[in-house]
Parts: structure tokens; C-alpha cells; sequence
């Protein structure tokens, strides 16, 4: 994973420094953060390949830490998925752990802050603590409790803890300043009561503990070097410090919090809570829906790991929020997949073709170059036939120059195979073209040597042969939503550009056999149509395929028109 580790990005630079001022290498640490109420997507991936790039260039262990604090979201589902998508990326963590795991130690320092003097239980309503809060410019209220002597604090937090109070009654918030610039820092609440099942301590547990108050402390007690997150998170670094503060002891690391600009992506949405709409609501099939932009979704679309962290690293990590267009993300997948996606022939659109002049009953076996861009992948063999299969876009009675397909009167090669010239066609009952009569030239073989074979058509069209084609679901794919920035109307739902065109399924497309043997997951190039994967809903009498990406980027072509 050389590629990961190329350029210094300004965090690598703050390392850089650290280093320099003697923090030893052997003392870097970094984690991934997740908290597992849903399943990872592209933004995740930009975090991911950060920190475990980070860990691979310093030779330093990253964890993998669920953030679980919140058990009404959580599910060991989401869990698994995380680790598997990880896993997929290619990249290894040293310890899974558990905010959780540290309930135990996150309450006997919230004890401590109580003692100090630091923290106190108030119970007002969340109603009357926002009124207290104040703004920005005004500064907020003392609540009634903050004077709370230690002792009752001490007494009523502890029942809270036993499941004494019902929620809402109280709250336990660090005393700190409620005329503070920083709004986070007006008495943040540490925790709610909260009488839910929590997917790993169960019924333990009748408080939770806040984000803010559990991942300074879990950074800390893991001794993470460089705590990485994102840039909403900015204003809470000064929190960050006052917690870690309270608790730290000087023979100890003292993490320390720095912000990155999240991912954002072009004609999608990217917080698991709208994916989980889209899910729930029934816009896609799942999570991993080849249209979402999860990495499972990416999985099943045909990404393949490198061509995410390749686009990760090319993306880069930047210092302000900005939006990377969607097209490089495929332009990666496309790149790769010119490289290494053998060759294949598949008609999605059929129409009919008869060679009137091949005798009847006849078969051949074509050499076909199974990837141009790679010598060693070698040749297969493709049956040919009198009757193929072609795309009825490939077909028309007249046309003028420009098309440089079939047309009567006029010869194409079928790729891989003979020069044909199309004489009639047949028609049904409404006019349309139900089957074309050619005639094939037999010395014009693809590859023979003949100087009929070298000859210059202007045009080459795919094919497959009817007796020996295998039928194929085929699934088309277009954006899932219509605008590049569906997320970002004030006055109108994220949902409303939903994209009602982006899934197109071709029940009946005709493929070629030698994709017989073909495996959940093959990629696979449709010659002139674009880039395919096997779908793991494909079955033995039937192989579904998804489109993972055209061969162009029509989009760009297409908004250039405009
Ligand atoms: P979401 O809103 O999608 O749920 P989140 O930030 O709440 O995102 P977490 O599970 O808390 O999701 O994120 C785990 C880690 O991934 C955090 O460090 C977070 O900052 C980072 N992360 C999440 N989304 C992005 C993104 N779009 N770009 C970069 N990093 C991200
Ligand atoms: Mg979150």
C-alpha cells in the first residue's frame, strides 16, 4: 500500500513537528472512530484510509474503537459491517475496543469531578438548561444546582446510576463557565439517564455518558497520540482539553485533537442518518444498494479496494469543508478496471441477425484477445453462429454518414469475428425490425492475415451468438439523486431529488459463454457498453449484473451541453 503513503498532508506535518520536539515515534497512535449506527460510507473511508495510512507510514498501531455510547441507535449489525468493510479496504487494526468498555472508568472519574468540585446533578428539565444556555453574545444562567453541596451530588448521581429516576429527571454537567464564548463550554451535560438495553452491557448501565465527556477519556485511556477528526469538532477541542485536564496525570500521553475537512461527494448524501431514511423508506433495497454510497453499496456496485484508496489519496485530506466531484471517484474504478476486467461480449437490447450465406448448422471457434491492456491475460474462445444477437441501436434501414454502425447496403465487422453487409430485414406487424439479413465475407476473419481481414470498416459492433448465448439480468445504474448538492436546501428535503430514473433492469440481455463460470464479484468489461460485476443475487440459472461504471463519463459530456 505504497500509494497511501505519498504525500505530507498538513497533519502529517503537525507528526512532523511533534516528533521534532521529542515526542518518540514508538509513542504514536492513532483510531478509527465508528459509531456503529449504521454502515460505513465513502466520507468514512477518506477517515479510514487517514488514520490506518498514518499508522502504516509511522510503523504505529491504530484501533479500532466503536463509539457506542448511544444505545438507542446501536446494533451489533452495524458492528460487523464496520469491521468486515475495513477488513475489505485492506487495511488491519491492533485492538477492537469499546467506548463502552470504559462505562466503568468514565464513572468513577465523573466521581472524582463531583469531588472536585468539578461537576454537579441538576435537575431541571432540558427545556429549562436550554433557556439557561443563553447565545453567543449574551451570556447564559447559573442553574439553581451548580451549588450543590458534594455530597448530594455524590448521593443523587449514584441513584441515578442505579436506575432510582426515571429519564429527563436529571442530568450530570461539568461545572465550567456559563458566560463562556465557547457555547460548548456553558456547563455541557456528561450524562442522561437512559433505561435501554445497550447491544453489548445490556441492562448494566441506566446512564450514558456524552460524546464529549467519553472520547477525550477513551483517547486517553487507549494513549492515542493524535486524535483525528473532523471539523465540527473543532469547537469542542477546548472541552476535549478541559476534560483530559481534570483526569490527566503527567507520566501519561496527553492525545491530542486535530480536525480535517470531511468528504463530501457530488449528487449523494453522506451522514448515516439520511442512508438510514433511504433505507427505511425503501429508496434503495439496503445498505448496500450498488447506487449508496457505503462502501458495501461500492463493494457490490464492483469498486474494488484500491481504486477507493487511490481515490481517497487523490481526493486528499483538506483543511476546509469542500465538495469532491463524484466523477473521480469513478474515473478511478474506470482506470483500474481498463486494466485488469477481461473482455466480454453482452447485448443488452437484442435484435435478430441471420448470416444467410453461413451454412446452417455450422460452429466456429473465434479467438478473442481477453484484455488489450494486458498481454498475459491471453485469448478465450467465443462460438460463433448463423444467428447472433446484436443491439438494435446497432441497426438501422437508413442513416446518414455519421453512423458508423449497421445500416442497409453498408458493411460493419462484428468485433472479434467476420465483416458482414446487411442486405434486408423483416418486419412485424407494427413496422418494427425484427430481424436483419446479412451477408458475411469468409475470408475476413479477425486476426486471419488475409487481406480481406485487413480491410478498414468503419465501424465494429458486438455481438453474441443466439444458440450459445446465456441469459443475463442486467442492472443499469445512474445517480441517486439529481442534484449535486441534494443536502444543502434550506427549503426543500434532500429527499425530493431523488433520482426516479437511477436503477434500470434489463431482465432479459444476452451474454456470451464463457462468462458460464464467472463469480459473485468477477468484473468484467461489456465491450462498448462499460465496466460489469456479478451481482451475488445472481443464481446458477441466472447471472445478474451490475453496471459499475460507462466507459465514458457521459455525465461531464452531458453537462457540458448544457
Ligand atoms: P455520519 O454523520 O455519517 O453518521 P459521523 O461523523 O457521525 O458521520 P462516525 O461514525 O462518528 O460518523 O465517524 C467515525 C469517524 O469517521 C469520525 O472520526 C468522523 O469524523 C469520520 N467521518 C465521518 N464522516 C466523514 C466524512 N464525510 N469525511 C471524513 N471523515 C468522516
Ligand atoms: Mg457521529
Amino acid at each position: 500500500m505504497s500509494e497511501i503513503k505519498k504525500s505530507l498532508n498538513f497533519l502529517e506535518q503537525i507528526i512532523e513537528e511533534d516528533l521534532s520536539k521529542g515526542l518518540e515515534k514508538s509513542a504514536l497512535k492513532f483510531r478509527f472512530p465508528p459509531e456503529p449506527n449504521g454502515y460505513l460510507h465513502i466520507g468514512h473511508a477518506a477517515s479510514i484510509c487517514l488514520n490506518f495510512g498514518l499508522g502504516l507510514k509511522y510503523d504505529a498501531p491504530v484501533n479500532l474503537r466503536f463509539d457506542d455510547t448511544n444505545p438507542e441507535k446501536e446494533e451489533q449489525e452495524y458492528v460487523d459491517a464496520i469491521k468486515k468493510d475495513i477488513e475489505w479496504l485492506g487495511f488491519k487494526w491492533a485492538d477492537v475496543l469499546f467506548s463502552s468498555d470504559y462505562f466503568q472508568q468514565l464513572y468513577d472519574w465523573a466521581v472524582i469531578l463531583i469531588k472536585q468540585g468539578n461537576a454537579y446533578v441538576d435537575d431541571q428539565t432540558s427545556e429549562q438548561i436550554a433557556q439557561q444556555k443563553g447565545t453567543p453574545t449574551l451570556d447564559g444562567t447559573n442553574s439553581p444546582f451548580r451549588e450543590r453541596s458534594v455530597e448530594e451530588n455524590l448521593e443523587i448521581f449514584e441513584k441515578m446510576k442505579n436506575g432510582n429516576f426515571d429519564e429527563g429527571t436529571h442530568v450530570l454537567r461539568a461545572k465550567i463557565d456559563m458566560s463562556s464564548s465557547n457555547m460548548l463550554m456553558r456547563d455541557p451535560v456528561m450524562y442522561r439517564i437512559l433505561k435501554r438495553a445497550h447491544h453489548r452491557t445490556g441492562e448494566d448501565w441506566k446512564i450514558y455518558p456524552m460524546y464529549d465527556w467519553t472520547h477525550g477519556e477513551s483517547d486517553y485511556i487507549e494513549q492515542i497520540s493524535h486524535s483525528l477528526c473532523t471539523l465540527e469538532f473543532k469547537h469542542h477541542r477546548e472541552l476535549y482539553d478541559w476534560f483530559l485536564d481534570r483526569v490527566y496525570d503527567q507520566n501519561k500521553l496527553r492525545p491530542k485533537q486535530r480536525e480535517f475537512a470531511r468528504r463530501n461527494l457530488s449528487y449523494t448524501v453522506m451522514s448515516k442518518r439520511k442512508l438510514l431514511e433511504l433505507v427505511q423508506d425503501g429508496y434503495v433495497k439496503g445498505w448496500d444498494d450498488p447506487r449508496m454510497p457505503t462502501i458495501s453499496g461500492l463493494r457490490r456496485r464492483g469498486y474494488t479496494p484500491s481504486s477507493i484508496r487511490d481515490f481517497s489519496e487523490t481526493a486528499g485530506i483538506a483543511k476546509r469543508d469542500n465538495v469532491t466531484d463524484i466523477a473521480l471517484l469513478e474515473f478511478h474504478i474506470r482506470t483500474e478496471l481498463n486494466k485488469i476486467a477481461p473482455r466480454v461480449m453482452a447485448v443488452l437490447n437484442p435484435v435478430k441477425l441471420v448470416i444467410t450465406n453461413y451454412p446452417e448448422g455450422k460452429e466456429e471457434l473465434l479467438a478473442a484477445e481477453n484484455n488489450p491492456e494486458d498481454e498475459e491475460a491471453g485469448f478465450i474462445t467465443l462460438p460463433f453462429s448463423r444467428e447472433l444477437f446484436i443491439e438494435k441501436e446497432d441497426f438501422r434501414e437508413v442513416a446518414n454518414k455519421k453512423f458508423f454502425r449497421l445500416k442497409l447496403g453498408k458493411e460493419v465487422r462484428l468485433k472479434n469475428a467476420y465483416i458482414i453487409q446487411a442486405n434486408s430485414v423483416i418486419k412485424d406487424d407494427n413496422g418494427e425490425v425484427i430481424e436483419i439479413h446479412c451477408t458475411y465475407d469468409p475470408d475476413s476473419k479477425s486476426g486471419s492475415g488475409t487481406e480481406a481481414s485487413m480491410r478498414k470498416v468503419k465501424g465494429t459492433i458486438h455481438w453474441v451468438s443466439i444458440q450459445h448465448a446465456l441469459e443475463a439480468e442486467v442492472r443499469l445504474y445512474d445517480r441517486l439523486f439529481t442534484d449535486e448538492a441534494p443536502d444543502s436546501h434550506k427549503d426543500k428535503n434532500f429527499k425530493e431529488f431523488i433520482n426516479p430514473d437511477s436503477l434500470n433492469v434489463i431482465e432479459k440481455a444476452y451474454v456470451e459463454p464463457s462468462l458460464a463460470t464467472a463469480a459473485v464479484a468477477d468484473n468484467v468489461q461489456f465491450q462498448r457498453l462499460g465496466y460489469f460485476n456479478v451481482d451475488p443475487d445472481s443464481t446458477d440459472d441466472k447471472l445478474v449484473f451490475n453496471r459499475t461504471v460507462a466507459l465514458r463519463d457521459s455525465w461531464a459530456k452531458m453537462e457540458q451541453k448544457k
